[in-house]
């Protein structure tokens, strides 16, 4: 690019004819900016839905690493409740051993007591041989507690151990989750630093098509192929904000500012800058009410955030005639003309064309 400006400019300095093909390669070089920068918008727009698939993608995962973390929380509460009723059997059991152990040991000494002793110690054979099936008959009863006891503990372990690989299962999931996750992050990352450097590209492509366009209306001028109009608010010659990069108001970010504002009460009349035919009035996203007329010369004039349009599509308009009211619909911080010329459909600088 550099390399055909400086080209361009060597050509404007060698003389009169040269000067109308120098002409020829600012609007070419000018053109050739134009597609690159549509093919740069394109891949803008490419990537932005990339990104917002992405997003969803992102959300998805971050919702099902939420449900493995829950699930994960539960699990732990209930491999908790397990241990805890683990452990109070554990207690149990160790107290009725602890039963069962006197019990076999008050049995036994019984035994050792030897026959006569038993038979002495009973009042009769029956009481004697009931008491030592009393004594069996406990002892049988503590050994299936005890065993009872034992298999529901066995029981709770091996439910805890199924918990807890479910447990280790959930958990990888949540492992391959968080990759997924951290990889769908990355290429967003990526996604979105080459769309900051197609931004960067398309604000330089913006300038230096501005730039060239500058040079291409000042010849054009001097050709006279455009004739001029007339200012577009009588009265009133303030421009708040001119053609050309700007911070813009709203969005605060730095933007091609596409026409000039005039700032005006609202309702103040609105004038056509020249003659020519309403192509368009109705409303256009952010320039709220907008009115356009195609002028003879080609020239297209756009009048846009207007309270109310005085004119209607396809009528005929004379230059000074009263076509808009302005006011702040759309996009506006306050009542103004924002007003556009369009030379083959790409705004341009209009203050050469409203004098
Ligand atoms: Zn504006």
């Amino acid at each position: 690019m550099k390399k055909a400006i400086s080209l361009l400019a060597s050509a404007i300095i060698v003389g009169g004819s040269t000067q109308i093909y120098a002409e020829e390669e600012k609007k070419e070089t000018k053109e050739s900016l134009e597609k690159k920068l549509e093919v740069n918008q394109d891949e803008q727009e490419k990537i932005t839905k990339e990104i917002e698939a992405l997003d969803l993608d992102i959300q998805e995962i971050q919702k099902k690493i939420e449900d493995t973390n829950n699930q994960i929380v539960s699990l732990d509460s209930e491999i908790e409740s397990l241990t805890r009723k683990s452990e109070d059997l554990k207690i149990e059991i160790e107290k009725n051993e602890e039963l069962l152990g006197e019990r076999i040991k008050v049995m036994e000494s019984n035994s050792s007591l030897g026959y006569l002793e038993v038979i002495l110690s009973s009042e009769s054979i029956s009481d004697l041989f009931d008491n030592i099936y009393m004594v069996k008959q406990v002892v049988e009863q503590d050994r299936e507690l005890l065993k009872t006891l034992n298999d529901n503990k066995s029981e709770l372990e091996n439910n805890k151990k199924t918990v807890e690989s479910k447990k280790k299962e959930v958990e990888s999931l949540r492992v391959s989750l968080e990759n997924n996750n951290k990889t769908l992050n990355d290429n967003k990352a990526k996604l979105e630093e080459l769309k900051l450097k197609l931004e960067q590209e398309e604000n330089e492509l913006e300038k230096e098509i501005e730039e060239l366009t500058k040079q291409i209306v000042l010849s054009d001028e001097q050709i006279g192929v455009i004739s001029s109009g007339s200012w577009p608010v009588p009265g009133i010659s303030r421009i708040s904000s001119p053609y050309g990069y700007r911070i813009h108001p709203i969005f605060g970010v730095q933007k091609m500012h596409t026409g000039i504002d005039i700032p005006a009460p609202t309702g103040t009349p609105a004038v056509a800058i020249d003659d020519g035919v309403v192509i368009f009035a109705g409303v256009q996203r952010g320039y709220g009410n907008t009115l356009m007329i195609q002028h003879d010369d080609g020239k297209v004039s756009l009048y846009a955030h207007n309270s109310s349009l005085v004119v209607s599509k396809g009528d005929r308009v004379q230059k000074g005639q009263v076509v808009t009211r302005i006011g702040s619909t759309g996009n506006s911080t306050g009542p103004h003309l924002h007003f556009e010329i369009r030379i083959n459909g790409k705004h341009t600088n209009p203050m050469p064309y409203i004098k």
